[in-house]
């Protein structure tokens, strides 16, 4: 390594660039094999550090998310949910939705690909910058019930709000006790016109007192959450059963 090299290596250590460390020797020769100008040059060098740092993100803001699966909509099959409407999907995958703090709902019976489609959409919120945690509905009553117990409510509920989504995944499979409902609505009142949430749930809205307990407080908090969301009926056959019944004909 020249001197010059040396000096240029501990600059690019002190200023943090690993990127343009690695990459710069190969970015100037191509530059001097293309008759590329010095601003040319300088442009490419920065654009690679910058990529760099854009995919890492998207990698950290994806593992900081928690997904049980990774599943995105390139694998969703939308002819096999046809009470979907794709398009109303499709104009969600931009991320404007989460920017105007509203919420999504995916309603519908077992298997019909809500969970796929809520990660889906969370994956393309990581890749929009923002910063997303998914979770099943009853593991964050179980948090935010032991956080009342032990006195430390106020600091959990202030560890939610730097989500700009909260996936909420299963709500209607286990009815909440009086304090765990309570306390969920709390945090959904909380996120309302602040955050976005995307909720996905077998049951239809008219049910929701059955997890809830409560009907005043199921008819507030459902006044909230719909108030501002994008609701998508995702009713049909199961996708598991078709597949093992296809499995098993084939
Ligand atoms: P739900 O949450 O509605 O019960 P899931 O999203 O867990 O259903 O779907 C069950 C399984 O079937 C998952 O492995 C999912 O990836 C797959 N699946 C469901 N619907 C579709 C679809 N339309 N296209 C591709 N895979 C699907
Ligand atoms: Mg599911």
């Amino acid at each position: 390594m020249s001197v010059t090299e040396l000096r240029l290596s501990a600059y690019l250590k002190a200023l943090k660039l690993p990127t343009v460390a690695r990459q710069y020797k190969a970015i100037a020769q191509d530059a001097e094999a293309t008759g590329q100008s010095y601003v040319d040059f300088l442009a490419a060098v920065f654009e690679q550090e910058i990529l760099k740092r854009e995919q890492s993100g998207i990698h950290f803001r994806i593992l900081q998310a928690r997904f049980p699966l990774p599943k995105t909509l390139d694998t969703f099959d939308f002819t096999a949910i046809p009470s979907l409407n794709k398009a109303k999907v499709m104009a969600l995958t931009h991320c404007e939705w989460i920017a105007r703090h509203e919420n999504v709902i995916l309603c519908g019976n077992s298997g019909t690909g809500k969970t796929h489609l809520g990660i889906a959409l969370g994956y393309m919120a990581c890749q929009a910058g923002k910063r997303v945690r998914f979770c099943t509905a009853a593991s964050l009553v179980n948090e935010i019930t032991a956080a009342q117990q032990e006195g430390s409510l106020h600091r959990v509920e202030r560890q939610w709000r730097r989500w700009d989504l909260v996936i909420l995944d299963e709500l209607g499979y286990i009815p909440f006790s009086p304090t765990g409902s309570q306390l969920l609505f709390q945090f959904c009142s909380e996120r309302y016109e602040r955050g976005s949430l995307l909720i996905t749930t077998n049951l239809e809205f008219a049910r929701w007192t059955e997890v809830f307990g409560d009907e005043k407080l199921t008819t507030a908090l459902l006044d909230r959450l719909t108030h501002r969301a994008h609701i998508f009926p995702m009713n049909g056959e199961s996708y598991r059963f078709r597949e093992s019944l296809r499995r098993q004909q084939g």
